[in-house]
């Protein structure tokens, strides 16, 4: 609330045509039954799911203990209708409202949110590209969450490069498409919590181009629809298995084999990657969410954790002087620990809702201009947001259970859990390389590039502001020098060959994301000053130590990316071998 409503400002949102109702209130009241849904109902079934993980027997999918009954509430209570248009039966609030959720779903109960979450995807991409039939038809199951969706990409040989797929599209006489391939690795691509899924695969469409310019769309339902619009007759969609994972054991991940399966075009022929991105795109973000949420629900834990474990003695002057022991959290190297995680939330969290604002905006507003640097804003930031947020969910979940010492690494306070089940988010939604790729390769250059330019350039305005008022103590000139690291890290990626700038790229993009991060910690502080009270001396102690301790590595980071690639480029692949 208080990034969105002291900080950004609600009016950003409210602005908007179709959001003029939206207020504080409203998302005060529905962060609150968000956070005690996922309390009461998605929090106590994660560890069942866990233990139980996702049954395959006799070509079914069942899902673990109280997932149903569960999904059964969660539609009921219209959580799957949040960001959706009223057309479709939804209740048209921001995309903010529903990114801010994500959070708490993910941070209870990920195996069981991603039911949920590709349908969420399905939908946007089926309302910004389907024909108006299809829309009819199928959106309003989706909104009601009766029926759920999938992202059918991966396949056995072809996981990143998506341009060596090889399921085949064949027209049929009826306008429709016969699908043939094998997937895999498809979240929710069988479940027993819907009356119905509908399957977005990816295909090449008979005599269509190699590589990525010959990829569309299809719309696949595993059951076909009645002339009523009911679900009918099986489709061609079969699993052959489901996988057996690290975490998020109650997910089902399916191996789909469509045999001849009827689908229905989406968006134009050899078009479909584009179209597919609008889903990806979303996804991105909301992963970004998903290891936020994880950071937050370990750093909870660790915290309680340190206030009641009680062991060795603390330094002088010791809290409970005269006893064996005092808590751990006045060991420097513990408080350290959930402090560092504590700087990087908080900070984190405001780059992720600068981000998530933007989708609203890009989509709403009427003034072309905004709606354009909204767009770029976006399409540089959510490569950043998908690989940091989702970095800091392992590194938070590793560090809360070291907090727990053994008993973080046994199953009985769930922090190993934890650790297995925020992994997913580095690799999948594209890998957090690939992130990096898109970021150095893509959004370095041509528009987004120069919307880049702008934004250092704006950043470092704001920051000389605040340096000339002299009231900023550290956290402006601190910013500053990482933004004077960051704008050189740039000349030089954009000055670099392409294999010297993907070598780079990673260490790229968390310099980037740290230096973000410190430009708005600093806008925040700017923005509470004068403002007395404990919860702003916190945040101002909070951005010290986020700008002292955390920043600097931006000055490591800085200097292995401006070493550029000779030492790698001079140990061959060969000399592995040796
Ligand atoms: C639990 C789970 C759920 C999933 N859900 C879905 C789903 O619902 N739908 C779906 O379609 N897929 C899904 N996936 C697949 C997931 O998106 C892929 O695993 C991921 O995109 C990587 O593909 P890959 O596993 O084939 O790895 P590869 O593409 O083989 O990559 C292996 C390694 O090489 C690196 N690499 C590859 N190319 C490059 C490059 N150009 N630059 C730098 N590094 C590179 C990668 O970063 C990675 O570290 C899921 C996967 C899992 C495990």
């Amino acid at each position: 609330m208080f990034l969105v409503d002291e900080w950004i400002g609600i009016e950003i949102l409210s602005a908007l045509p179709g959001f003029e109702e939206f207020d504080k209130d409203i998302l005060e009241a529905v962060l609150e039954e968000a956070g005690k849904f996922c309390s009461t109902e998605v929090l106590p079934i994660n560890r069942d799911g866990d233990e139980h993980g996702a049954v395959f027997a006799d070509g079914v999918v069942t899902t673990p203990p109280g997932f149903k009954a569960a999904y059964q509430k969660f539609i009921e209570n219209g959580w799957t209708s949040i960001d959706a248009e009223p057309a479709h039966g939804g209740q048209g609030l921001p995309k903010l409202v529903s990114y801010l959720i994500d959070e708490m779903l993910g941070a209870t109960n990920l195996a069981f949110k991603l039911y949920a979450e590709l349908s969420h995807g399905a939908y946007h991409l089926l309302a910004a590209h389907a024909s108006e039939e299809i829309r009819a038809v199928y959106l309003p199951k989706l909104v009601e969450g009766v029926w759920s969706g999938t992202m059918c990409l991966t396949e056995p040989h072809c996981g990143t490069d998506l341009g060596l797929l090889t399921t085949k599209a064949s027209p049929n006489d009826d306008g429709s498409y016969a699908i043939s391939g094998t997937k895999i690795f498809i979240t929710s691509g069988d479940h027993d919590l819907t009356e119905n899924i509908l399957h977005l695969v990816i295909a090449r469409i008979d005599g269509a181009p190699d590589g990525s310019r010959g990829i569309s769309l299809f719309l696949v339902p595993k059951f076909l629809l009645n002339k009523d619009s009911s679900p009918g007759e099986r489709n061609h969609v079969n699993t052959a298995s489901i996988e057996h994972k690290m975490g998020i054991k109650g997910s089902a991940t399916c191996v789909l084999n469509f045999d001849d399966a009827k689908g229905y075009l989406i968006g134009e022929k050899n078009h479909g990657l584009a179209a597919m991105f609008r889903m990806m795109n979303l996804e991105r973000i909301t992963i970004g969410f998903q290891g936020l949420g994880f950071a937050e629900i370990a750093s909870q834990n660790a915290l309680v954790y340190a206030t009641e474990r009680l062991q060795s003695k603390a330094p002088a002057p010791r809290p409970n002087e005269g006893k064996p022991a005092d808590p751990i959290i006045f060991q420097p190297e513990i408080k350290r620990k959930l402090l560092a995680m504590r700087a990087q939330i908080e900070g984190g969290r405001a780059l992720a809702i600068f981000t998530a604002c933007q989708t609203d905006v890009a989509d709403k507003s009427t003034d072309e201009q905004q709606r354009e640097e909204a767009a770029n804003t976006l399409a540089l930031l959510t490569p950043v947001v998908k690989s940091f947020l989702s970095d800091l969910g392992v590194s938070s979940t590793l560090s809360a259970q070291q907090v727990l010492g053994g008993h973080g690494y046994v199953r009985e306070h769930g922090m190993e859990q934890m650790v297995r089940d925020s992994r997913i988010t580095q690799i999948y939604e594209g890998t957090n390389e690939i992130q990096a790729a898109d970021l150095v390769l893509r959004k370095l250059t041509g528009k987004t590039g120069q919307f880049a330019d702008s934004l250092f350039e704006r950043w470092q305005q704001m920051l000389d502001e605040q340096e000339d008022a002299g009231d900023m103590g550290p956290f402006a000139p601190a910013a500053s020098a990482a933004l004077a690291r960051l704008r050189e890290a740039t000349a030089w990626i954009r000055a670099a060959d392409g294999g010297a700038a993907r070598g780079a790229a990673c260490d790229y993009q968390r310099l980037f994301a740290l230096t973000s991060i410190a430009c708005l910690w600093s806008q925040i502080i700017a923005s509470i000053r004068g403002k007395d009270g404990e919860f702003y001396a916190t945040k101002r102690k909070t951005a010290r130590f986020y700008m002292d301790q955390v920043l600097p590595e931006t000055v490591a980071l800085h200097e292995i990316v401006m070493r550029g690639a000779d030492s790698l480029s001079a140990f061959s692949v060969e000399d592995f071998g040796q």
